[in-house]
């Protein structure tokens, strides 16, 4: 994929004018990370009643573990994306202080991003068009020493999600290597509501980044939530657009380099 920005890329929509297609109002894109069991085991048949498309941000040793599962859900029509091989986070959580952001390199980063590209090509036969940054943090280093690794993920990606973001994004200015996230987790289909409106108000795209799927414990999104934003996003006078992060990101990027007319 030529993921070349052209230099002349400057801004060219106003606040507010983002032309989605089909006359939507809000791009919405579901996303669940880790490759965690339930996203398969209830998930699937969830996102299926509704014909929803979401993206799966996996590491392939947990995609491994349910190999036939991940088939179903790459074959269901939802997207695999790159999440690291190693899944590096801050060594502030000490589950990670054995590969913390903080001792790691750009060239330790991309070769680990890469080697997951690989082994999900290996094992599921595609290649992932998109990223999810692990803890959604995108440095390595420490003081003098830190730096964002977005650059290699702009080099290999059509976007980079984060997450725990405050804002949906603006689909006219944001930077595709580093989308911002809602946490879906233990959320309300009321919190939803303001956060779908807010965005619709300004045709921003919405983008919720979710763990587990019905379990009744922390990093878990509800099936109860989970239907209630499904059946607002497929229901026409809502004006959603609902799809996977490849799908809204390739036509922000290719709308972003058109312009406006
Ligand atoms: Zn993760």
């Amino acid at each position: 994929m030529n993921i070349e920005r052209s230099p002349s890329f400057v801004l060219r929509f106003k606040p507010g004018t983002f032309p989605w297609p089909e006359g939507k109002r809000v791009a919405v894109s579901l996303s669940f990370d880790d490759a965690r069991p339930s996203q398969i085991d209830a998930g699937l048949a969830l996102l299926a009643r509704h014909r929803a498309r979401a993206t799966f941000y996996v590491m392939p040793l947990a995609v491994r573990k349910d190999l036939d599962g991940w088939k179903r859900a790459r074959d269901e029509g939802h997207e695999i994306g790159n999440h690291s091989m190693t899944h590096p986070c801050s060594g502030n959580f000490q589950w990670s202080r054995v590969r913390a952001l903080e001792d790691l390199t750009l060239e330790r980063m991309r070769a680990d991003i890469a080697a997951a590209d690989e082994e999900i090509r290996r094992l599921l036969g595609v290649s992932p068009a998109t990223f999810a940054y692990p803890c959604g943090q995108s440095f390595v280093g420490r003081g003098v020493e830190r730096r964002s690794y977005t650059p290699l993920v702009a080099e290999s990606f059509l976007a980079g999600r984060g997450f725990r973001e405050e804002v949906h994004n603006d689909p006219g200015y944001c930077d595709l290597a580093h989308v911002g996230a809602f946490d879906f987790d233990n959320t309300t289909f009321e919190q939803f509501l303001a956060r779908v409106r807010a965005a619709e108000a300004e045709r921003g795209w919405l983008v919720l980044a979710g763990h587990e799927v019905g379990l009744d414990r922390p990093q878990s999104v509800s099936v109860e939530t989970l239907n209630a934003v499904c059946d607002y996003c497929a229901e026409p006078a809502n004006g959603v657009w609902i799809d996977t992060m490849a799908a809204v990101a390739a036509y922000v990027r290719k709308t972003q380099d058109l312009g406006v007319p």
